[in-house]
């Protein structure tokens, strides 16, 4: 019985495990991380193509299992406990391929993107409208704070989507799978990051409101900063470009 509240969605249907495992582009030299195995179809797809696969599961039945079904498989280490908690930065190099329980999505990501000097590639199968807003680009309905975070640390591309009868029991809403690959450096430069992510936070606080208008309690004189920006401050927040809320971020850390 697949529990709900951990986000028990399994894949079956070996075609798209295996287009899974071509999206993640993995090789016998890379180690590997699950985030939640389940009942290890994709584990042991994992284990045939990648030098090691650390697996962790949060479901002790679970993991019970798959510690008897993997007694053969030499190079998989079974882990049980919250993946939100497991120490990404003792392992090396690593590269994620993971159904990520939707609970966790978020938190993941960004846990996985504060590793980037260790990550590689992440292949993530989430709920289409969370890889949508992942990858959305200015002026779409679907770009915000997820999409600018997600793009300053690495390049999102959604593969295919997965739809929702694939899976057992069968979710609400269909899948996609998203191959992330960590930049070397971010692609705008920017004095200070903690204010770059304050203010596109603060942006997007109010989305139907001007870009003025949301950030006036940043500053006083936030129109002419927008202005020395090159920012019309009559325009909305999901119109600014990545290059804009880092001049922007920059110019309010000189006032
Ligand atoms: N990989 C399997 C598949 O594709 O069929 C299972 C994917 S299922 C969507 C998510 C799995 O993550 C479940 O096995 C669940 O028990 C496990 N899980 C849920 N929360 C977790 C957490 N915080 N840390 C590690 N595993 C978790």
């Amino acid at each position: 019985m697949a529990k709900k509240h951990l986000g028990q969605n399994f894949l079956f249907d070996p075609s798209i495990l295996k287009k899974i495992i071509e999206a993640a582009q993995i090789s016998y030299e890379d180690t590997v991380v699950e985030i939640g195995p389940g009942p290890g179809r994709l584990t042991k797809m994992l284990a045939d193509n990648a030098k090691k696969v650390i697996a962790i599961e949060i479901d002790r039945d679970l993991l019970e299992r798959l510690k008897g079904d993997f007694i053969a498989y030499k190079n998989v280490e079974l882990i049980h406990g919250d993946a939100l908690e497991f120490p990404f930065e003792d392992i090396g190099k690593f590269k994620v391929v993971a159904n990520i329980p939707y609970y966790i999505t978020t938190p993941i990501i960004f846990r996985l993107l504060d590793t980037k000097k260790s990550l590689k590639t992440m292949t993530l199968t989430i709920q289409k409208e969370v890889a949508e807003r992942i990858i959305a680009k200015p002026g779409k309905k679907d770009y915000g704070v997820l999409s600018i975070m997600v793009q300053y640390y690495a390049h999102p591309e959604l593969k295919f989507i997965i739809p929702k009868e694939a899976f057992r029991p069968v979710p609400k809403v269909d899948s996609a799978v998203l191959h992330i690959t960590t930049l070397d450096k971010p692609p705008v430069f920017v004095k200070d990051e903690n204010l770059f992510f304050s203010v596109v936070r603060t942006s997007f606080s109010q989305r139907r409101k001007t870009i003025a208008n949301s950030l006036k309690g940043l500053c006083e004189d936030i129109k002419d900063i927008l202005v020395k920006s090159g920012i019309d401050p009559k325009r909305r927040p999901e119109t600014l470009s990545l290059e804009e809320f880092a001049r922007l971020s920059d110019n309010l850390k000189k006032e």
